[in-house]
């Protein structure tokens, strides 16, 4: 098994927003700067802000909920 890429890069072309259901939201006063979510997030959709926050790029976001389940003082919410 196995693929051919012929055109590095393209993938962010894939706007996987378009699957979204639920999408993360993110409480700032929860968060502890830990970066799991940005570790698991399958997509790459975490961002890190200039705080050191993390922040969700809905433009690539499916809404798998990874973020939200690895999150350790669940300071993420799936919202609709
Ligand atoms: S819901 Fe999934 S795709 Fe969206 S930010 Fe969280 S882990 Fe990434
Ligand atoms: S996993 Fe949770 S606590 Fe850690 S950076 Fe992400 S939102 Fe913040």
């Amino acid at each position: 098994m196995g693929c051919v890429i012929r055109e590095p890069g393209s993938s962010v072309r894939n706007r996987t927003a378009s699957w979204r259901v639920f999408a993360p939201n993110v409480d700032r006063s929860k968060c502890v700067k830990c970066l799991l979510c940005w570790v698991f997030c399958p997509e790459g959709a975490i961002e890190i802000d200039e705080d050191g926050f993390t922040k969700v790029n809905y433009t690539y976001c499916k809404g798998c909920g990874i973020c939200a389940n690895e999150c350790p003082p669940k300071a993420i919410t799936m919202v609709k």
